[in-house]
Parts: structure tokens; C-alpha cells; sequence
């Protein structure tokens, strides 16, 4: 029987991170309505804004929170390139908050669908003929290890010289949990996974396609396919349709997701899922979005698809998360979207933010 009441710790963000919360707020109260599970909800600073409000881009208030919760939603954080000047680098919201976070949940499987069903193909900026049938790919993003989490050192050389160094870590088990996940996933959709690593130059994508060898056998129904991620970068501008499940360390993760972004036509169209063993949270893929904050026409979506996320990941809610997903695909589908996606030939009815959330809060209660 699903659990009748949840905590959700709500971090909102910097930037578009309060205005698109909002919006995901709404949605969740609407199938707060319509199921009768309670959502609490318990807000608290996190990122640049924390920085300046506290002290700490990660509050020690906020950490307590979030332990107590049993999921945590987070809108972006980050400060414009000005702004970040004023905070000193350790304690810069990525530096200071969200590799923090990650690392205190140890949420290691990443999941980014980059999805466009056939009839939004038209917000693609790729030829329909391209992208016929729509776009439908999960990347996999390890992400609590590689480059971004590795030892770190700067200084000046014996030259006199500034340097600096950052290594690229990864251990056998560390790869082999995302592997699981990643075959786990393929499994339950196409049975086809792209590998997307740089063996031919990395040695951390020697050891990761070797770890990948030893479990393929466990997974006898699933097609493991091999691509050099610069390769991976041309070939899903080229022809996206051909990959479904996609796993890859964590840099290139960060940076294909956001190509992702890109082929769908907005990165409002990006929520994800960031799953730990204990704890998981749920967040856009993408940044603040400083220039166009507070303005009204920030694309909720991809926080309403990350709360759609988290009722499936985290509580078990699997109807409420289609249903979400069917009532945002109404919303499009009559016609609405925001400024992002709005094709001045397209005859469509450019909405705010607010509006937008609306319409989908609106579309789960008349489900
Ligand atoms: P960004 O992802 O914030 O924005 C890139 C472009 O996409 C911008 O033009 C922006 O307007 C647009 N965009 C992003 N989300 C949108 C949405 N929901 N609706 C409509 N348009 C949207 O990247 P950036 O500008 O390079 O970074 C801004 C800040 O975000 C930086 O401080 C960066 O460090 C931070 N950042 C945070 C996260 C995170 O919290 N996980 C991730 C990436 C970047």
C-alpha cells in the first residue's frame, strides 16, 4: 500500500529556481488533492542566495532538513559570472552546495531523459526528417565520481609558474553500481545500451569498459553498443532516433545532457532524477538561468517532470507520475508553451511561467 504522507525537503534555488518551484508546487498539490497522499513540505535556503543570506551555500539548517525528508526537490542554483565574484570559490554554490549534496547522499545514478514525443517534434531545432517518430533517450550520468569529485591542487611550480591539477577517479565498484543501473534500465526499455566512453585516450574509460565487459553477462537480453563520446556528440545531432539507453562517467554525462537540451529544443525541457542508495533528489539538469530570471517566462517543465520523477523513484506513486506526464503532454498539445519554445510561425499560445503551471495543475485534477 503506498505511504499516505511524505516530507519533501524543498530547496528552490537561485535565479529561475523559486519561479519554476512554484509551478512544480502547484502540480504537486494537485495530485495531493486528487490521491489523498500528503505532501509536507518543508523549504530551505540552498546556493548562491543561501551564500549571501547565511554564510553557507549548504546551511547546516537545510542539511538537517534534508536528512529528515524523504525526498529532496531542488530548483538550480548559481549566480551569474559577476555575481559568483562575490563568493569565495569553495563555497560557490556547485563547489559549496551541490557537489556537497551529491556526495552527502552519495546520489551516483543520474537519469536525464531526453525525451520529445512525436507530436512536439516540431520544437526540435533538427529537421523533421531526422527526428522522425520523436526523440526518447535516457542518459544514465554517473555522478559522484570522475573529475568532478576527484582530488584537486593548485599552486605554482618550481618555474614560478601557476598550475593547476584535478583528477579523474573511478574505482571498480563505483562503475560497476552504474553499470547495474544502466543494464537494469535498458532492460525495461529497448535492450539496447550505448557505452559512451574515450578509451583511446583516458585510462578511467579502459578501466570502465572493462568493468562493463565483466557484468555484460549478466545481462544476456541486452545489446551493449560502444561509441567514443565525441562521436556521441555528432552522431545525436545526426540521427538521435538510433540510441535508447545511454551510460557515461560523469563529465561527459554533464555535457552531453545538456547537447540533450539542445536537441529537444529548450533546456526547460530537461528534469532528472539523481538516485542514492539511502536518500535520492530531484532537479532541472540545467543551470539558474540568470538571464531570464524573474521575468515570468522560464519553462517549468523540467521541474514538474523531475517532481513526476520523484513520485515514481522515491514513493511508488507510478499512476500520479503519469499522469503528470500525460497532463503536461495536454498542455502542449492544446497548443500552449512557454516563450522558449514559441515559434513565431508556429500558431502556438506563448504562455508565463505561472500560466504554464496552471494549465498542468489544471490538467492532473481534471485527469
Ligand atoms: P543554464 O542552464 O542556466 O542556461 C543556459 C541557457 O538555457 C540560458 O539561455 C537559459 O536562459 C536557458 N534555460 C535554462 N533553463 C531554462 C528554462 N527552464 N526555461 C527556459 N530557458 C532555460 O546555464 P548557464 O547560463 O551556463 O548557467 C547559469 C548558472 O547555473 C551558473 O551559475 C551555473 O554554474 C549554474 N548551473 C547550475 C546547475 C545546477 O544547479 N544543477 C546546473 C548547470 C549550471
Amino acid at each position: 500500500m503506498t505511504k499516505k504522507s511524505f516530507t519533501i525537503a524543498v530547496l528552490e534555488g537561485d535565479g529561475i529556481g523559486p519561479e519554476i518551484t512554484r509551478e512544480a508546487v502547484k502540480v504537486l498539490k494537485a495530485v495531493e488533492q486528487k490521491s489523498g497522499v500528503v505532501f509536507e513540505l518543508k523549504y530551505a535556503p540552498f546556493g548562491g542566495q543561501a551564500y549571501f543570506d547565511t554564510g553557507a551555500s549548504f546551511p547546516e539548517e537545510t542539511k538537517a532538513l534534508c536528512d529528515a525528508a524523504d525526498a529532496i526537490l531542488k530548483g538550480p542554483i548559481g549566480l551569474s559570472h559577476e555575481q559568483s565574484k562575490k563568493i569565495p570559490v569553495e563555497e560557490q554554490p556547485e563547489r559549496g552546495g551541490l557537489l556537497p549534496l551529491r556526495r552527502r547522499y552519495m546520489t551516483y545514478a543520474n537519469f536525464r531523459p531526453v525525451y520529445l514525443p512525436p507530436e512536439l517534434a516540431h520544437f526540435s531545432p533538427l529537421k523533421p526528417r531526422v527526428i522522425e517518430g520523436g526523440i526518447d533517450i535516457m542518459m544514465v550520468r554517473e555522478l559522484v565520481g570522475g573529475l568532478y569529485f576527484g582530488g584537486k591542487e593548485q599552486g605554482v611550480n618550481a618555474q614560478g609558474r601557476r598550475y593547476v591539477k584535478e583528477s579523474l577517479d573511478y574505482d571498480e565498484d563505483q562503475i560497476a553500481r552504474i553499470m547495474h543501473v544502466a543494464f537494469k534500465e535498458a532492460r525495461k526499455r529497448k535492450k539496447v545500451l550505448h557505452n559512451v566512453h574515450k578509451s583511446n585516450v583516458l585510462m578511467s574509460s579502459v578501466l570502465w569498459n572493462e568493468i562493463l565487459e565483466e557484468i555484460a553477462p549478466e545481462y544476456p537480453d541486452v545489446e551493449v553498443r560502444h561509441v567514443i563520446v565525441d562521436a556521441a556528440a555528432t552522431l545525436l545531432c545526426l540521427k538521435p532516433t538510433q540510441f535508447d539507453v545511454m551510460v557515461m562517467e560523469n563529465m561527459f554525462g554533464d555535457i552531453l545532457s545538456d547537447l540533450g537540451g539542445g536537441l529537444l529544443g529548450s533546456l526547460g525541457l530537461m528534469p532528472s532524477a539523481c538516485i542514492g542508495e539511502q536518500k535520492s533528489y530531484y532537479e532541472p539538469s540545467h543551470g539558474s538561468a540568470p538571464d531570464i530570471a524573474n521575468q515570468g517566462i522560464a519553462n517549468p517543465y523540467s521541474m514538474i517532470g523531475s517532481v513526476a520523477l520523484m513520485l515514481e523513484k522515491s514513493f511508488g506513486m507510478d499512476e500520479e507520475a503519469k499522469a503528470i506526464w500525460a497532463a503536461i503532454r495536454d498542455v502542449f498539445g492544446a497548443g500552449y508553451t512557454t516563450p522558449d519554445l514559441g515559434d513565431p510561425e508556429g500558431g502556438q499560445h506563448v504562455i508565463e511561467t505561472s500560466a504554464f503551471g496552471d494549465r498542468v495543475a489544471g490538467a492532473v485534477l481534471g485527469a
